[in-house]
C-alpha cells in the first residue's frame, strides 16, 4: 500500500505521462503510477546502491521492467533528452536538497511540463526557486500522515506574475494555495513554528545583543507576524 504522501503526489501526474523519479528508493511511486495508467512509463533515479538495488528488485517483482527503467546517478543527470521526460518528481527530502537537485540538473527541464515536489521541511526555498525560474505554482497540498506533516508543491513551466503580486514574502513562506486553505495540517504546522519561533526569540532577549543577534531577532519577529495573520 503507498503512503497517502505519494499517492497524492501521484494524483497530479497526468495519464500518460513519462514521469522520472528523483530519489526513488524502492521505486514505489514509478511502480504505483505504471500499474495504475498502463500509458504510463517511468524513470527511477537513484543515487545510492542500496536505494538503487531496491528499486530493481522492486521493479522486477512488479513485473514492470519494461515500463519502469531504474538508474543510478546524481539527481535529473539520470535523465537523457531521447526519454522525453514530461514529469519530474522529487518526494521526501529537504527543501534545499530538491531546489539543488533541480538547479543543478535545469537543462534537463527545457521539454519538462510539470514539476511535482514534496519537501519535507523548507517548501519556501522551493517556492522562491521555482518564481525565478519560470515555473508558475499550479497547486499545493499539505497532509498529516504518521504525526509528520508533508507539503507537496505542483508546478508547470511558464511565467505567472500575479502569483506572488501582494504578500509576497508570506506568500513564499506559507503558500499561496495553503493559505488559502488554511486547513487543519496547516494551522497544526504554523502553530507549532510559531510557538518554537516564540521561544528562541525568549533566549535571544536574555542574550547580550550584537548586530548579527538583532538581525535574527528581527527575522524571526517579521515570520511570527506573518503567521500570526492568517
Ligand atoms: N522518494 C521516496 C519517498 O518519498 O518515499 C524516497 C525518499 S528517501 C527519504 C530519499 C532518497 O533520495 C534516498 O533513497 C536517497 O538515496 C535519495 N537521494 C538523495 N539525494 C539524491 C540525489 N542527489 N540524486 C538521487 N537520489 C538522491
Amino acid at each position: 500500500q503507498l503512503s497517502r504522501r505519494l499517492q497524492l503526489v501521484a494524483t497530479y501526474v497526468p495519464k500518460g505521462a513519462k514521469t522520472a523519479d528523483i530519489g526513488s528508493d524502492h521505486a514505489y511511486l514509478p511502480c504505483y503510477l505504471c500499474l495504475t495508467d498502463e500509458t504510463a512509463t517511468a524513470i527511477a533515479g537513484e543515487v545510492n546502491e542500496g536505494p538503487y538495488q531496491s528499486a530493481q528488485s522492486q521493479v522486477r517483482q512488479s513485473g514492470l521492467t519494461e515500463r519502469v527503467s531504474v538508474r543510478k546517478g546524481n539527481g535529473l543527470a539520470v535523465i537523457e533528452a531521447q526519454d522525453g521526460v514530461d514529469v519530474v518528481t522529487v518526494a521526501g527530502m529537504g527543501g534545499a536538497l530538491i531546489t539543488t537537485i533541480l538547479a543543478e540538473g535545469k537543462d534537463k527541464l527545457t521539454n519538462v511540463s510539470r514539476l511535482i515536489l514534496q519537501p519535507n521541511v523548507s517548501a519556501s526555498t522551493i517556492r522562491l526557486w521555482l518564481d525565478q525560474n519560470g515555473w508558475t505554482l499550479k497547486a499545493e497540498e499539505i497532509i498529516e500522515e504518521d504525526d509528520k506533516i508533508y507539503e507537496i508543491l505542483v508546478a508547470d513551466h511558464g511565467e505567472n506574475k500575479s502569483l506572488y503580486e501582494t504578500n509576497k514574502e508570506q506568500k513564499m513562506l506559507l503558500g499561496p494555495f495553503l493559505m488559502d486553505e488554511c486547513n487543519e495540517a496547516f494551522q497544526k504546522k504554523w502553530t507549532y513554528e510559531k510557538i518554537n519561533w516564540e521561544r528562541i526569540l525568549t533566549q535571544f532577549e536574555k542574550a547580550t545583543e550584537t548586530v548579527e543577534l538583532k538581525e535574527k531577532k528581527e527575522e524571526l519577529k517579521k515570520k511570527i507576524e506573518m503567521v500570526k495573520e492568517v
